[in-house]
């Protein structure tokens, strides 16, 4: 096969320069994605299933170590949610890493810290989305809840329902055309008020209460939770429970060319970081290091985020256990001395909305992985500009890797725009670009990919981190 840029002449046809058994490692690569984000369905998910790939792959615990050596492979987490995994390189850590970094939480919606309520003779959990949606999405389609209660005695409760197939699921409710005339006349964003996504879990009164009862179906639902999970109402206080598309990834199309599921922001791009640092051969030149990041679609703030010291703590961890005398000024060189790749999805053009494309600078679907030279909005404010001498690194290695790839920005100039973890890296003096897999409707409940783009993702990160 041959790879490089995708031109504008080529970019539909980018799947004709796959052979045959180029189709076959894409196809067997998409089936082991798409297993990892059916599991994968929020950030503890994602972290507890990537720890899993890593152990049986060899990686260890890094407070195992005492003394690094090259070769050796490490995982560092915290708090179960964000998690730093590296293969230590033949030169010290010190001389700088190859990074690719991406996040495991994607748009979704979460539960209040009290939220069991009863209106007009039906239960609800009151709720409170996180990231950016758009609300009349989730509405009417099967939800699944999933997160963890931990009790003060520190008993965890693990929370997984909707989508084993004898599980029940939940459903935000709407209104039929036939009464929604007064909904119908408002826009789109305020047709659905944040306050009124609240999910309906239960109908039925409660078999001890009498006719004139109170909350009765309230009362039911409580006394079920107890009885089958061992929650009362005052545990969830201390619980993260969140709402997700009820459902498996699934092929798409009659050719079954792409990937539709909940979640591929950016879990598409953190699995193919992972599966590339996990099939690394031999002993890389630097530190090969990839990052699953929390709190991307909240701003990236938090102790899980990626605007924490995280990611410097974890290198200065590498450093200490190589160095005969770590000093601080190893860490500062060794991260202004790295490399990386800010691993994120990115807008495919969709033909249904040609006011938001940017003519010849839009990725497309089937031509690659689309590297992002700057995100920000208006006049690039808030981007991350990678340099050109970057550039132009990263060009030699994909050419000479047979990665196929594609450059552009996010939508017209003061039309798009957006944020990803790489101004964050890009703060320790690195060089960073964005670069991940294009989805058609980013954020929605149900995402779609390109198998060829998915592919061709974990073969750009593996490229990256061989050099
Ligand atoms: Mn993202
Ligand atoms: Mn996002």
């Amino acid at each position: 096969m041959s790879g490089g840029l995708t031109s504008l002449s080529n970019r539909k046809d980018a799947t004709r320069l796959l052979d045959a058994s180029q189709v076959e490692a894409m196809n067997a690569y998409c089936e082991v994605y798409k297993r990892y984000l059916g599991i994968a369905k929020t950030e503890r998910r994602a972290y507890a299933e990537a720890v899993r790939l890593l152990e049986a792959q060899g990686f260890k615990d890094l407070t195992t170590f005492e003394r690094l050596s090259p070769g050796d492979k490490v995982y560092r987490g915290y708090h179960g949610k964000t998690l730093f995994a590296a293969v230590i390189g033949q030169a010290p850590t010190a001389t700088g890493l190859r990074v690719v970094g991406g996040h495991t939480d994607a748009p979704r919606i979460d539960l209040k810290p009290v939220p069991v309520m009863e209106k007009g003779g039906l239960a609800f959990f009151d709720t409170h989305y996180y990231g950016g949606i758009k609300k009349f999405q989730w509405l009417t389609r099967p939800l699944a809840l999933y997160g963890v209660v931990v009790k003060p005695d520190g008993t965890r409760i693990e929370i997984a329902i909707g989508d084993k197939h004898e599980d029940p699921v939940f459903m935000i409710t709407d209104i039929l055309p036939h009464f929604g005339k007064e909904q119908a006349k408002k826009s789109v964003s305020d047709a659905i008020p944040a306050e009124d996504l609240d999910l309906l879990i239960g109908s039925t009164p409660c078999p001890d209460d009498g006719d004139d009862a109170k909350e009765s179906v309230k009362r039911h639902i409580l006394k079920l939770l107890e009885e089958t999970y061992g929650i009362t109402e005052d545990d969830f206080a201390s619980g993260e429970l969140e709402i997700v598309p009820a459902g498996l990834p699934r092929d798409l199309g009659f050719d079954r060319s792409m990937i539709l599921g909940y979640g591929h922001d950016d879990r598409i791009c953190a699995f193919a970081g992972l599966k590339a640092l996990m099939d690394l051969e031999g002993t890389p030149k630097q530190t090969c290091a990839v990052l699953l990041c929390d709190k991307e679609e909240i701003g990236s703030v938090g102790a899980t985020g990626m605007d924490s010291t995280f990611f410097a703590n974890s290198v200065a961890e590498l450093i200490e256990r190589q160095e005969p005398q770590p000093r601080d000024i190893l860490l500062r060189r060794a991260l202004e001395a790295s490399r990386m790749l800010s691993a994120d999805v990115c807008a495919a053009a969709d033909p249904h909305f040609p006011d938001a494309d940017s003519p010849n600078n839009m990725a497309c679907f089937n031509a690659g992985p689309c590297i992002i030279k700057y995100t920000g909005a208006g006049g690039k404010s808030g981007a991350n500009d990678a340099r050109a001498e970057y550039l132009a690194d990263l060009r030699r290695i994909f050419d000479a890797n047979n990665v196929i790839w594609q450059i552009g920005e996010l939508g017209k100039v003061e039309k798009g725009g957006g944020g990803t973890i790489a101004k964050y890296m890009s703060y320790y003096g690195m060089d960073v670009v964005d670069m991940g897999t294009p989805l058609l409707n980013m954020h929605a409940p149900s995402e779609a990919a390109s198998k060829l783009d998915t592919f061709m993702t974990y073969r750009a990160y593996l490229a990256f981190f061989a050099d």
